[in-house]
């Protein structure tokens, strides 16, 4: 029960309450909350959040068990890119010290989904910089891709490469690649404040081709870049009209040398407070912790498994994330446990609709 305040503040809590019971139960069913109640999830009280966490947490039970994906993170091709999104060390405006590097090679590829397998992941994530890949670096990612899928075939396989010009989604599909990340990152309205030299209708339409070509969508946002709660959620709907098979929900690393460095507006109750959200309205989707987890959650990230059921496990793109042993003691500790490489990670009906989008061109997978 939610702990009554100050005279005035039962009211409120109350009718809180009740926004956040029918949520849940809506979520149970598989319909969508109204954006009145998401709103009131995003405006809890600090207090009153590990109350949310324990009822949404029934959604996440109920969908996916006590089990946690994980997913292991290759930065394939570093830095260079001409693009301008403010909440990158990879821009062309970000003075941050990274590692610039161009698309690698099969070896480097494969030593990394072999300790992706080590880790236990289920889901190797290839990422690399820039708009969009060039003719070359296609080619050269998909002989990565094709390593990889001979080598270690039980491998989930994720491409993130930018936006997509025509044909190049089926190419990625045919090689062998299951899903494709782009994510939306925040609402239409926000757009603009973070990236001038592409648009949000950009991103959308590539999350769009890379379905249409059967493979698997995730695309999710990232918070903490000065959004309002009606910015959340507007991109939680925006992405919900995209069908996505998986969510990452990223919390702003705020990096030297980037537009957005010093920015510090998230705290791990509010985090928690979005990734509930992301849960009620994706209560059959796999919703992902991705970057920012350690930086924002701290020491409440295993109240963050009670919403989410996958994270990503070792570093992120340009900075450190927690070892993977400790992510694995945290999943345990909190009674959880890493999903097995031959579980499915959707529950039924969803899973299904996943094998035939993907099977749906008749190409090889
Ligand atoms: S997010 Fe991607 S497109 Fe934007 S600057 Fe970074 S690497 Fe370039």
């Amino acid at each position: 029960m939610i702990p009554s305040g100050p005279d005035g503040d039962q009211d409120v809590a109350s009718d809180a309450r009740e926004a956040i019971v029918r949520a849940v139960r809506g979520a149970m069913r598989l319909e969508s909350p109204t954006r009145d109640d998401a709103r009131t999830v995003l405006r809890l009280a600090d207090s009153d959040t590990l109350w949310l966490v324990s009822e949404v947490a029934r959604v996440r039970f109920r969908y996916f068990g006590n089990r946690v994906k994980l997913n292991f993170l290759l930065n394939v091709k570093s830095g260079l890119c001409p693009e301008d999104c403010a909440y990158c060390s990879q821009s062309k405006v970000s003075t941050a010290p990274i590692p610039r590097y161009v698309m690698l090679g099969t070896d480097q590829v494969l030593e990394a989904a072999r300790a992706a397998v080590a880790t236990g992941a289920k889901r190797f994530c290839m990422v690399a910089s820039g708009r969009g890949p060039t003719p070359r670096e296609l080619e050269r990612f998909i002989g990565g891709v094709r390593a990889v899928r001979s080598e270690l075939p039980q491998l989930e396989i994720c491409a993130c490469l930018g936006l997509l010009a025509g044909g190049q989604a089926e190419a990625l599909r045919e090689a062998g690649v299951h899903a494709y990340n782009h994510n939306l990152n925040t609402s239409d309205a926000h757009y603009g404040e973070i990236c001038e030299t592409h648009t949000f209708a950009d991103r959308v339409d590539t999350v769009h081709r890379a379905s249409a070509a059967g493979l698997s969508a995730c695309s999710g946002a990232l918070f903490g870049m000065g959004e309002t709660d009606e910015d959340i959620v507007d991109v939680a709907w925006a992405l919900r009209d995209l069908r996505p098979d998986s969510v990452p929900v990223n919390f702003l690393i705020p990096i030297d040398g980037t537009p957005l460095a010093g920015r510090r507006e998230l705290s791990p109750q509010r985090c928690l407070r979005i990734l509930a959200l992301f849960r009620l309205v994706f209560p059959d989707v796999e919703v992902r912790i991705a970057g920012g987890r350690e930086v924002h959650l701290r020491s409440l990230q295993p109240l963050g498994l009670y919403l989410a059921n996958s994270i990503f496990a070792g570093d992120y793109l340009t900075t450190r994330g927690q070892p993977a042993p400790a992510d694995l003691a945290m999943i345990e500790d909190a009674g959880f446990r890493v999903e097995g490489a031959d579980e499915r990670t959707l529950p039924g009906a969803r899973a299904l609709e996943v094998t035939l989008k993907t099977s749906a061109t008749g190409l090889e997978q």
